[in-house]
């Protein structure tokens, strides 16, 4: 066996690369894992003559590993895998062949719930978790902890929202951790969170709430992540490395092969770096440092264990995460318009009138400073914006740091994350800063259908994610399904932008001239995702001299209808020359409590976006 190995195309290989678009076959290092050649088959083999037979894998189409470039690997393992419960409406599910969607609607997932209070094999002490409530898309309620009560009257619940901006929990969770709920009342609001209370106007509704008390309700992850203590939490969630490995392998099963952290905290580290350590490690990762991270100094390098050596390249600091508003699904996004006076609108209680300013997470000066604090140090920013009040106010805080500090037109690659409100104007003036643009297809994929006249005007909600103004304002855009709040799926995500019909393929399309070429929606997984996180020098592409990170699929997405890019299988992905068994890779961390390899649990696992 030589340590070169070939793939060889029996379809396609596209590069990615517009020097050599095309080719038949890629010859590597198994063991550098450097592309060594990329062309015919029979030249490589020339080339190469030491390459047996045993050396050469044939798939159909090969292209390089798609590129997640923001997601929240262990906090989605914690919160969408065993034993946590993902009751997201778009959570599928195989029967006898056929496709489910067992948590389409808030009258199933309450069916649920009544299950699983039933089942007598869950211990009546361990906290459940069920991420992935989704107030418009289930027509559910805003949940209180009297209404949670009533399905899980003695063991403690929490409900995540899908936005990942509330929580929702019942008076057991409260009764067990005195420490963030003295008497059942909360201790007061952390910086950038709050908890809800009952109020006298409830009591009014019924005698039985105690004005004052917790109503089950916390909001922003400063807040979520004390509703549970540590001993809750470690029950709740037994084995966090074992859940974050199920997410790697399920974004493996999906093509991807480089992603990013983008709310990591200095307390994940060990984690990261044990699943970037094991056999089979599907990905590489980029990490974005919260900045309001309070278990390590943001601007700090990261530091590799010592026992750790070469890890670099798989995993990375890359730059500082901050939050300029909420989310649109909630309510809290700063956006310049309102909701619509829809059922959807109203069932889910979301208030209408347009989040302006008063949705932002920050003033100005505020802004100023944290820049003022990472940009001498050469840190990248992300900001998470949906709004287009936020954007604005984004942009005028890069611009005035980008001047401030003489950045303009270097290669700082300051990137925002969303946009999914923002204009084509407000794009043309990122590009021109050379601002980096992440668009979220989940959104008009999932939400795509009510955004267009039941959340939002048609006139907004039709735009919705206007992928097609930022590759016009000739910005480098790149697509990413931000983990947990959607499944990891980059060529639905290609697809929807590429047809703009969210319910495929009889639906409605909405903004059609925000539709993306294929290329630019491949390019947007591939090269451009891996410039956001400064790997385009060594990924993105199949080029020689680059590394040996790929994806094979079962067809050609050019010659398949674009209604079906997302029914093409993904066949393997390769990371740095090794093929990837994703089972295998799990199977690093067994599902046992004294499992070596098991990391304390700490809250980390809560912090979400989106
Ligand atoms: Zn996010
Ligand atoms: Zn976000």
């Amino acid at each position: 066996m030589s340590a070169i190995k070939i793939i060889k195309a029996s379809n396609t290989i596209i590069t990615m690369d517009p020097a050599k678009p095309r080719a038949e076959a890629v010859a590597f290092d198994s063991e550098t894992g450097v592309i060594l050649a990329v062309g015919d088959f029979k030249d490589l083999c020339t080339k190469f003559p030491d390459v047996h037979t045993d050396d050469v894998t044939t798939v159909k189409v090969l292209m390089p590993g798609f590129i997640d470039p923001h997601n929240h690997p262990v906090s989605s393992g914690a919160t969408t895998q065993p034993p946590a419960y993902w009751i997201a409406p778009y959570v599928t599910r195989e029967t006898n062949g056929k496709k489910e969607y067992p948590y389409k609607t808030w009258p199933l997932v309450e069916d649920f719930f009544r299950t699983i209070n039933g089942d007598e094999k869950i211990p009546h002490d361990q906290p459940l978790i069920f991420n992935g409530l989704d107030r418009m898309l289930q027509g559910a309620p805003e949940l209180r902890r009297d209404t949670l009560d009533n399905y899980f009257p003695d063991r403690p619940v929490l409900v995540l929202d899908n936005s990942g901006h509330a929580a929702y929990f019942n008076t057991k969770l409260i009764e067990g951790n005195p420490d963030t709920f003295p008497d059942k009342k909360p201790i007061g609001n952390p910086t950038g969170g709050s908890f809800g209370t009952y109020t006298a106007e409830d009591q009014k509704d019924d005698n039985k709430l105690v004005v004052g008390e917790s109503n089950g309700r916390a909001y922003e992850t400063p807040a979520i992540m004390s509703v549970l203590n540590k001993a809750q939490l470690g029950l709740a969630i037994p084995n966090a490395l074992r859940s974050a490995a199920l997410w790697y392998a399920l974004m493996a099963k999906n093509g991807i092969t480089m992603t990013s952290e983008h709310t990591y905290g200095a307390n994940m580290l060990e984690y990261y770096v044990a699943l970037a350590k094991a056999p089979h490690s599907p990905l590489r990762v980029g990490l974005y440092h919260m900045s309001t991270d309070t278990s390590g100094e943001p601007g700090d390098k990261l530091e590799y264990p010592s026992d750790s050596p070469g890890l670099e390249a798989r995993l990375w600091k890359q730059g500082i995460k901050l939050w300029a508003d909420g989310s649109p699904w909630v309510g809290n996004l700063a956006a310049s318009f309102p909701y619509q006076d829809s059922k959807t609108v109203n069932d889910a209680q979301i208030p209408r009138d347009p989040g302006g300013t008063k949705n932002l997470n920050y003033t100005p000066a505020q802004l100023d400073a944290i820049l003022d604090k990472y940009v001498w140090m050469g840190w990248q920013f992300a900001f998470h914006c949906n709004g287009d009040v936020a954007l604005d106010v984004v942009l005028d805080a890069y611009q005035r740091a980008l001047v401030r500090y003489g950045r303009l037109g270097t290669d700082h690659r300051w990137r925002v994350e969303h946009c999914g409100a923002c204009r084509g104007d407000q794009f043309a003036r990122a590009a021109g800063l050379g601002i980096m643009i992440s668009l979220p297809p989940f959104q008009f994929i999932y939400w795509g259908d009510l955004l267009d006249g039941e959340i939002f005007s048609p006139e907004i909600g039709s735009q919705w994610v206007r992928a097609g103004d930022a590759v016009r304002a000739g910005a480098r855009v790149s697509f990413h399904n931000d983990g947990s709040v959607s499944p990891p799926k980059p060529l639905l995500n290609i697809q929807m932008m590429v047809t703009r019909r969210p319910t495929s393929p009889k639906g409605k399309v909405h903004g059609p001239e925000q539709a993306v070429t294929l290329h630019d929606a491949l390019m947007a997984h591939t090269m451009n995702a891996a410039y956001h996180l400064r790997r385009d020098h060594d990924l993105g592409s199949i080029t020689v001299g680059k590394l040996a990170d790929f994806v094979a699929l079962s067809d050609d997405p050019y010659n398949v209808h674009p209604e079906f890019i997302s029914e093409l299988e993904v066949n393997g992905t390769w990371s740095n020359g090794k093929r990837i068994d994703p089972d295998a890779f799990v199977s690093n961390f067994p599902d046992d409590s004294t499992s070596p390899t098991k990391p304390h649990p700490h809250l980390a696992v809560f912090r979400r976006c989106c």
